[in-house]
């Protein structure tokens, strides 16, 4: 069988679904890798260092499976064709994504964003190894934004006191970026509606604020709140919020738009020169003045919200998202070594969100 790593054209993707690295582990279990010319540009990978690992430079679409990133255009969809299999970041929950297409054009599609959040698909869980790289990503912009230092620093001309540092929504972005704040020198504290993050937060060395409500949901995830718990929050943030120099936000709620954390009255409340980012942009914001894709000014307070983090460290990204990918395909193939999706496999069934007639 024949994996087609193509060039993504989507504004800004730099990464590549596929590094080098792999490409020897996926030869070895059967499958002849072809990698459409530039593909790895974007991340800094030649052409010529796929040959060198053993693939060819080709016609990836046509491949048995095309592995991705970013959702495909519809002129990428008509490249695909029926009876393709592909692997990407599909959308799955996003209101305008492209599964009916996909479906319409015959192609048995595996969104990552739907692989279950089991402990046997952690080494495919690709929304795990992006939000890694970007909260880690976001401390940084943070930093550079900020009109003051993070660690504390003792000197000749004086003593900096620490920069305090708000995590809102302590998933797996969150906690890298206290992860990272910390490494930096701030004191970090994190928030997170699912009480039982409050252990992973004291273990990166930050403080758990708490705010007395409850609201895990499924599957890991967190539920959406009422319009009461949100007013109360809302409050409680507002107040908490006074103190910090810097707050990132990272709280999403699954198929729904961003959770409302930040009011512009909490904006107005902080003092000038402080810092917001916000990763929750793609779905609207955790800040009411966020302006997705942007960085603006509002009472002093500079907001933050870069859209696609993981694609500006397109190297780390690529190669960990890599690993999730030859996972997944691994798990595709019967004992033969020929893809055979068996979809009494919950991690298959899942992420399969279209079946083709065609693909046997
Ligand atoms: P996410 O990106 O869906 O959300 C980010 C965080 O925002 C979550 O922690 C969520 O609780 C929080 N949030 C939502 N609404 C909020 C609100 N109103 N106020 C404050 N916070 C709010 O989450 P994620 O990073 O994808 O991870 C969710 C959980 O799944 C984590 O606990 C993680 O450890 C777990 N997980 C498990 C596996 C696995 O077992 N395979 C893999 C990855 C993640």
């Amino acid at each position: 069988p024949t994996i087609g790593v193509v060039r993504e054209t989507h504004d800004g993707e730099r990464r590549v679904a596929l590094v080098p690295k792999i490409v020897p582990s996926l030869t070895a279990k059967g499958f002849d890798v072809v990698v459409e010319a530039g593909a790895g540009l974007g991340a800094l990978i030649p052409d010529a260092a796929y040959k060198e690992a053993g693939a060819q430079i080709g016609d990836a679409w046509s491949a048995d499976v095309v592995v991705k990133v970013a959702p495909p255009s519809d002129a990428e969809i008509a490249r695909l064709g029926s009876g393709r299999r592909l692997i990407g970041f599909l959308a799955p929950r996003n209101a305008d994504n492209q599964i009916g297409a996909l479906a319409a054009a015959g192609v048995e599609a595996y969104a990552v964003e739907a692989i279950p959040r089991i402990s046997r698909a952690q080494v495919m869980d690709a929304l795990s190894s992006q939000a890694n790289v970007a909260g880690y990503k976001a401390v940084l912009v943070a930093a550079n934004e900020s009109t003051r230092f993070f660690p504390m620093l003792t000197t000749a001309a004086g003593t900096v006191k620490p920069a305090t540092v708000l995590v809102l929504g302590v998933g797996v972005a969150g906690l890298q970026a206290l992860a990272t704040a910390k490494r930096l020198g701030g004191r970090t504290t994190g928030y997170d509606v699912r009480p039982e993050v409050a252990d992973q937060v004291r273990s990166v060395g930050a403080q758990w604020l708490d705010l007395g409500i409850d609201a895990a949901g499924e599957g890991g995830y967190a539920r959406e709140l009422s319009d009461d718990e949100r007013a109360q929050q809302q409050q409680a943030l507002e107040n908490a919020i006074k103190g910090f120099d810097v707050v990132i936000t990272t709280a999403l709620v699954p198929g729904r738009p961003a959770p409302r954390l930040v009011t512009a009255a909490a904006v107005e409340g902080m003092r000038p020169g402080s810092v917001i980012v916000d990763l929750a942009g793609e779905t609207g914001g955790n800040c009411e003045l966020t302006e997705p894709g942007k960085t603006v000014v509002k009472h002093g307070v500079t907001i933050c919200s870069p859209l696609n983090l993981p694609a500006t460290m397109p190297e780390h990204a690529s190669e960990l998202y890599s690993k999730n990918v030859a996972a997944l395909l691994e798990l595709m193939l019967d004992e033969n070594g020929t893809p055979a999706p068996d979809f009494s496999d919950e991690i298959l069934a899942e992420a399969c969100v279209t079946r083709s007639k065609e693909t046997p």
